[in-house]
């Protein structure tokens, strides 16, 4: 055990996530059950710099378990990409008598806390927050839980309305780089087809499809696109539609930012509670620049420049199988 530290920080950093402060209660109250001080930073790496900071006891983070965002507030801070703006980061860090931090967030984030390390020797666990689920070393992030029963639920409510004959639902589902959310809410939804950044196909498989008259027997098609598919997201894939086929009347719903907001599930809120109460235990253990995940059902950590140098790769029998229950 490491009995040197006797103050923390915890911060949010990069997109906001639901799930976040599940999180930062987790690691309030672990901390005060082990008689060590929090302080909460405004802002991700910009409130280390600004000295935004504000001390956490366990009653500050009462009510808060079920809200979605961050309590702490989020930030991109260019100035941290620097080894200046780190060095008055750790300054103030000091001052504020901070030996060590738990940071909740993404890739970016964690690399960004492996330098502080290395340059300024100040211990970080990470904790998985994000919605895009694109994380190695944990089998689920803080949010994705939320954001794909959020994406879900829209589907849903698409196919309530969607009665017609020959029409396509296109919905486009964040994702960037990584089709996880994509893949879980076509599955989840019942879709026809799905579009992820990882495949490339989808769209001469969907235009065989729809050629085939004989196997248009459904009334209606949904489709899921990841917005970082590489057709260029829902909107190019219904030009494309549209250009092939006069009879059928495509729709587009681009999901956005509501995937990113909402009361997070119970899930989310395991999970977050679990990997603050294990961040803090790591940081008491000595462990340094290491992220917190959960893979098969056991609590590990990962090298910070493990994380962020490996890529979690979709699961293709998932791909698989989502395409024979679409047909
Ligand atoms: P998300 O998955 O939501 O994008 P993230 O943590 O990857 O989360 P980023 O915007 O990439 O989000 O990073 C968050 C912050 O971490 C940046 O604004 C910056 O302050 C810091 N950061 C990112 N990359 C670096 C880096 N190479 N060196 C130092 N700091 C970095």
């Amino acid at each position: 055990m490491s009995d040197e530290i006797k103050r923390i920080g915890v911060f949010t950093s990069g997109g906001d996530a639901p799930g976040m402060n599940a999180a930062i209660r987790a690691v309030v109250r672990t901390a005060a059950y082990s008689h060590i001080d929090v302080y909460g930073i405004r802002r991700g790496y910009q409130g280390m710099i600004d000295n935004d900071f504000v001390e956490l006891k366990s009653r500050s983070v009462a009510n808060i378990i079920q809200l979605g965002g961050t309590v702490l507030k989020t930030a991109r801070c260019d100035d941290f990409r620097t080894p200046e703006g780190r060095a008055l980061a750790a300054k103030n860090l000091k001052t504020q008598q901070i030996d060590a931090l738990v940071c909740i967030g993404g890739n970016g984030s964690y690399t960004g806390a492996m330098k502080l390390y290395e340059e300024h020797r100040i211990p970080t666990i990470g904790l998985p927050g994000t919605i895009d689920n694109d994380l190695y070393g944990t089998d689920f992030t803080i949010g994705y839980d939320t954001a794909i029963n959020t994406a879900c639920d829209a589907i849903d409510k698409i196919r309530d309305t969607a009665g017609s004959h020959n029409r396509v639902f296109l919905v486009e589902v964040m994702g960037r780089d990584a089709g996880f959310i994509a893949l879980a809410v076509g599955i989840s939804g019942g879709a026809e087809a799905i579009f992820i950044p990882e495949q490339k196909g989808e769209m001469s498989q969907l235009m065989d499809h729809f050629k085939d008259t004989s196997r248009r027997t459904k009334s209606f098609s949904i489709v899921v696109v990841a917005e970082g598919d590489r057709q260029g997201g829902a909107l190019a894939i219904q030009d494309r539609l549209e250009t092939e086929f006069d009879d059928i009347d495509v729709r587009t719903t681009i999901l956005g930012h509501i995937q990113r907001g909402g009361s997070p599930t119970a899930r989310d809120r395991v999970l977050a509670s679990q990997l603050g109460y294990e961040a803090v235990e790591a940081l008491r253990k000595g462990e340094v620049s290491k992220a917190v995940g959960i893979v098969g059902g056991e609590v590990i950590l990962t090298d910070f420049e493990v994380a962020i140098g490996k890529s979690k790769q979709v699961n293709p029998d998932l791909i698989r199988m989502a395409e024979i229950l679409a047909n």
